[in-house]
């Protein structure tokens, strides 16, 4: 093994580093391996959820508001230690700074809406529901829950699920992405420094091996899962097929309608962030223009042009960047080929942006922005989730025709329509099939006290990721009924069906 520095796992409080599989951490804006993560074999992962297990007992019987206090001072630690954790997610995802700084600041709301947990978990109490009879629903934690998190949010997507399952009491196994775990691991040392006892969050750096171990262990009682479609629909099966609760988020293919009245200049400048933001890495991102008539077509395409020619693509940390690299080779040149694709299907590429040059940096992994018009429906880039900086133009004639075509697409998770037509907009926002729905907001991505899923193929399970779903996800309802007669009382046998009648 090389002398790089290794990143290893979080169990029971310590720091481990035991297996002995491993691979590289790569800087994507040098294309220099930094580090090496540990590849947690089926041992190790045992060892954090039996430190899980052992952990449960007491912190689900520690009073809901030591719990939340935790979740109140990892905020803060959270905030002390932002510029640390951004430049830890930067150096290996490749975001600029300043995204990465937004990312962290969703996932510290996250945090918060967590403290309010005590307040969350009240249960529903009803009095006399018969004679002296009383009845009451609570919400018990489920015992060892798992998570499993993509690379595009390495701080905010674990902190949509740990924080609400650790605050409702459960206990948690995480097996962040191994392309960039660094700033997922020490927020987790954080959130001990911050009073989480030890075993309450266990983190497993690993792959295939570790995600399999997590979801057949019977101790494992419900799955969290965010990353691409195919291994969501493997985790839910898996994980249903050995009886847990499983909620696994997906991919997707996020169309923004453009209608004729759209306020233009607005709509340009939100695309530009929503498609090229993160490098086009979030699944959230726009990556696709639905343009109502030509005329609306053209002004877009025109203003995309001007403001694609003034984009800065350079490494993250350099403050004057818009656009980082793309996370690594392997996607760098998955994306390239998605390019290619599309002009050899024969969408009309107006913005090239594979010939981007960064002085200083010509191992890393950057892609200019590319613009493609002519994108119909038939074509690979328009059905295929790319995961990169490629915006494609589809013209439609009319608005019915746009929504057609995003219903009929396998995702569904963000859309939003550009218009000044109130009555446009109420009638999309009513009727289109998907999860997430922005009017004149490019990215809606739910604020931590809503919750956040897509529909169709980009969520396999019925609760949503965070917000008031995250409660009822990380808790079982159980109902109690109970009857206290008064001393002396006496009764007999009934034997028809208790009722109010
Ligand atoms: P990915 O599916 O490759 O990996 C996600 C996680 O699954 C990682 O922890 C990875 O180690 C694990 N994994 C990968 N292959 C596996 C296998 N064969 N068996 C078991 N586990 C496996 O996703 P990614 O490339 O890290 O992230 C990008 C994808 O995530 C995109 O498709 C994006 O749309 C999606 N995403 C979705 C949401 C959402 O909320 N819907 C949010 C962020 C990202």
């Amino acid at each position: 093994m090389s002398s790089l520095p290794l990143v290893g796992h979080l169990i029971g409080g310590a720091s481990v580093r035991t297996g002995s599989r491993s691979q590289e951490v790569f800087n994507p804006a040098t294309g220099v391996a930094e580090k090496r993560v540990l590849l947690a074999d089926k041992s190790t992962v045992e060892q954090a959820i039996a430190n899980a297990q052992q952990a449960f007992p007491a912190w689900r019987n520690t009073p809901p508001l030591k719990r939340a206090r935790v979740m109140g001072n990892l905020k803060v630690l959270l905030e002390q230690h932002a510029d640390e954790l951004c430049a830890l997610i930067t150096a290996e995802h490749g975001k600029v700074l300043s995204d990465a700084l937004g990312e962290l600041q969703r996932g510290i709301e996250n945090v918060e809406y967590a403290s309010y947990a005590p307040e969350l978990l009240k249960g529903e109490h009803s009095k006399n529901v018969g004679p002296a009879i009383d009845s009451w629903s609570e919400f018990q934690a489920l015992g060892v829950t798992a998570g499993i998190t993509p690379f595009n949010f390495p701080a905010m997507v674990p902190l949509w699920m740990w924080p609400m399952a650790v605050a409702c009491g459960n206990t948690f196994v995480l097996k962040p992405s191994e392309r960039d775990p660094s700033s997922t691991l020490r927020i987790a040392e954080l959130a001990l420094q911050a009073g989480l006892p030890p075993g309450v969050l266990n983190v497993v750096n690993g792959d295939k091996e570790a995600v399999d171990t997590l979801l057949t262990d019977p101790r494992v009682k419900a799955v969290s899962f965010v990353g691409s479609t195919p291994i969501a629909e493997y985790i839910y099966a898996t994980g249903c097929a050995h009886g847990k609760r499983v909620q696994a988020l997906g991919g997707a293919k996020n169309h923004a309608i453009v209608m004729p009245d759209a306020d233009i200049d607005n709509a340009v400048s939100a695309l530009m962030g929503a498609a090229f933001g993160s490098c086009g890495e979030r699944c959230m991102a726009i990556p696709l223009v639905v343009a109502v008539g030509d005329a609306a077509a053209e002004a877009v395409i025109a203003g995309l042009r001007e403001q694609m020619s003034k984009m800065k693509v350079g490494p993250g940390t350099e403050a004057s960047s818009d656009m980082g690299p793309l996370v690594t080779k392997a996607h760098f040149d998955k994306v390239l080929g998605y390019v290619n694709q599309g002009v050899a299907e024969g969408a009309s590429l107006l913005v090239d942006g594979r010939q981007v040059q960064v002085p200083g940096h010509d191992a890393g992994y950057f892609l200019g922005p590319c613009l493609f018009d002519q994108v119909k429906p038939g074509m690979k880039i328009y059905q295929e989730e790319i995961f990169g900086p490629v915006l494609g133009i589809v013209r439609v004639k009319t608005l019915q025709e746009g929504m057609d075509l995003i219903d009929a697409h396998e995702y569904g998770n963000g859309t939003c329509i550009f218009t000044r037509d109130g009555e446009a907009a109420r009638y999309f926002t009513d009727n289109i099939q998907v999860g997430m729905v922005g009017v004149n907001v490019p990215l809606p991505v739910p604020v931590a006290y809503h919750s956040f899923g897509g529909w169709k193929r980009s969520l396999f399970g019925d609760l949503h990721a965070y917000g008031p779903d995250a409660v009822r996800f990380y808790t079982k309802r159980k109902t109690i009924t109970q009857r206290w007669p008064s001393a002396g009382v006496r009764e007999g046998a009934v034997f028809s069906f208790p009722s109010s009648r």
